[in-house]
């Protein structure tokens, strides 16, 4: 066996194996902390990294310097992965989820430090995959490439080579350029969380405070029960779900099979009001008139929980929508509040049949009046996520609304999406379902039970422009569905053909749990024989709807 000669040369490795190793490292990390196209917005994120690692530098300076800023970087990258990994494992929430928002904010110093203490096995077992990637990005810092690559046994033609390198940077130029990707750039992540945990901190005092006086200005009100014995209501708030597309409507496509059979089985009793309409064409707003009577934000109304709540009644509030501010001015005013969704915004991917058994556990409580609000995902975007995977009922082009869309000139971009959108709708449609019947499942004999749906806001996917999503200058943005169940059939025909506000339905669920106070106004509960009709004023163009 030959020695080593001593004046051998160091062997150099492989000049590409820096930023494949880079890339790995990052499209790692991407992959534990993320999933489904957002592993594709960190690669790209993370891009302009490995082609500046790649990328000839003669200059030990220059070298040293990206060296620091390459390796700085790509450690976030690595962090980010892992610290999402274990939050996810360990919690099934995002980092930005209020659970863990709400937990930073509410920690204090003694409290963390306790907490690693406890969980030193688990949170350093956790993160060694963070140590070997932070390893592998300081041995490829290192290793950035000094020299053309030419040692490569292949070399690209060199036109080919600097199109790829062009289209790369333009992959990575766009997704800098649009906020909702660059929002998760670990760089630009970790410090605007830390900001909101101190911000939610902050507020927190200040909500409190707004919270107490909501209920005692409910109690001051002294609501009175207009009846006695023990009822359970149920309200569903569904989301951007638009009325034109459900069959029970009379939409073509079958989006509604099991409304529709409880419509045959219930008869009158399931009333399908008809036109609904909201005021506002986002949650926030039509959830905020929704719940305080009509009147926006700024106000002294009084709000709908707090009521019940002072009028005796246990009130729920299960959610698959995370969102600190739906907390603070809605959920949190409920006895117990459940969301089942842990990532912020309306990006969560757990679907509405998983609050079921939440809603079981509630209607099983022996409190005897019970007011349960069920707040759904329903369609909002994306509307591929608010079905079970492979569940495509519409897929088949060229159905008679498929056809009706490509005569008026919709891309194939929203014929795609009113696909997406109808199927999600189908899946609505059964969690509806199952909602109505564990209520009346649970309907016990002396016992009023009433289930009311409606949705936030309609939304557009077509109908008349030719894009998806949240429509303010729309009318299908304001196009809602609303459904009314009670225990005593409800055999007026006539109130069927009731045109319904979703800004006054705080009124009609207050009528349903016989609630009654020195401002109530029967001419707003649409199932009060004082019911007086005034068509809404939308904010959309020319005119607001005939009814
Ligand atoms: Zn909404």
């Amino acid at each position: 066996m030959p020695a080593t000669t001593p004046d051998a040369p160091t062997p150099r490795p492989h000049p590409a194996a820096a930023p494949l190793l880079l890339a790995g490292v990052l499209l790692a990390a991407a992959a534990l902390g993320h999933d489904g196209r957002r592993v594709a917005q960190l690669a790209a994120l993370a891009l302009p990294l490995v082609l500046w690692v790649a990328w000839p530098l003669r200059s030990q300076l220059l070298h040293r310097v990206r060296g620091l800023l390459v390796g700085v970087l790509a450690l976030g990258f690595v962090l980010d992965g892992s610290l999402r990994h274990y939050l996810w494992e360990r919690y099934q929430a995002a980092p930005d989820s209020s659970m863990v928002l709400g937990a930073l904010a509410n920690a204090h110093a003694d409290e963390s430090w306790q907490y690693l203490l406890s969980h030193w096995p688990y949170v350093l077992m956790r993160l060694a995959p963070a140590l070997l990637g932070a390893l592998a990005v300081a041995w490829a810092v290192r290793h950035a490439a000094r020299r053309p690559l030419g040692a490569l046994a292949w070399r690209p033609p060199r036109r080919a080579a600097m199109a790829t390198v062009a289209l790369l940077l333009l992959v990575s130029g766009v997704a800098h350029a649009s906020k909702p990707w660059r929002r998760l750039h670990p760089a630009l992540f970790w410090p605007q969380w830390v900001e909101s945990a101190q911000q939610l901190r902050a507020g927190w005092a200040a909500q409190l405070q707004a919270r107490e006086h909501t209920l005692a200005q409910a109690r001051a009100l002294a609501p009175e029960p207009a009846f006695d014995g023990p009822a359970t209501v149920m309200l569903v708030v569904g989301e951007s779900i638009n009325r034109d597309n459900l069959g029970l409507y009379g939409y073509p496509r079958d989006t509604t099979p099991r409304l529709d059979a409880e419509r045959r089985r219930l008869g009158d009793a399931l009333l399908v009001l008809d036109p609904a309409w909201s005021v506002e064409a986002s949650t926030l707003p039509s959830l905020q008139r929704l719940f305080r009577f009509g009147a926006s934000e700024g106000g002294d109304a009084p709000h709908l929980l707090a009521l019940a709540r002072a009028a005796g009644y246990k009130v729920w509030w299960i959610g698959n929508q995370d969102d600190i501010a739906l907390r603070a001015l809605h959920a949190g005013l409920a006895d117990a509040h459940e969301i089942v969704n842990r990532r912020p915004g309306r990006s969560g991917t757990t679907l509405d049949g998983e609050l079921l058994d939440e809603v079981h556990t509630a209607l099983a409580d022996p409190a005897p009046r019970k007011l349960l609000v069920v707040h759904l995902i329903g369609a909002h975007p994306h509307y591929g996520l608010r079905r079970p995977a492979g569940a495509h009922p519409f897929e088949a082009d060229g159905d008679a609304v498929d056809q009706a869309l490509a005569r008026a000139g919709r891309s194939a971009w929203t014929r795609e999406a009113r696909q997406d959108y109808d199927a999600a709708l189908r899946y609505h449609d059964g969690v509806l379902a199952d909602l109505l019947q564990a209520l009346r499942e649970g309907d016990a004999p002396g016992e009023r039970s009433a289930w009311m749906y409606l949705s936030d806001h309609g939304q557009e996917v077509g109908h008349e422009l030719d894009r998806a999503g949240h429509s303010a200058t729309t009318e299908a943005g304001y196009r809602i569905p609303a459904l009314i169940w009670r225990d005593e059939a409800m055999a007026d025909a006539a109130l069927a053909a009731r045109p319904f506000r979703a800004d006054w339905a705080a009124w009609t669920v207050a009528g349903l749990l016989g609630v009654r106070w020195p401002g109530h106004d029967a001419s707003r509960d649409v199932l009060s024989p004082d019911y007086r009709w005034q068509p809404p004023r939308l904010p959309i163009a020319p005119a607001s709807p005939a009814r």
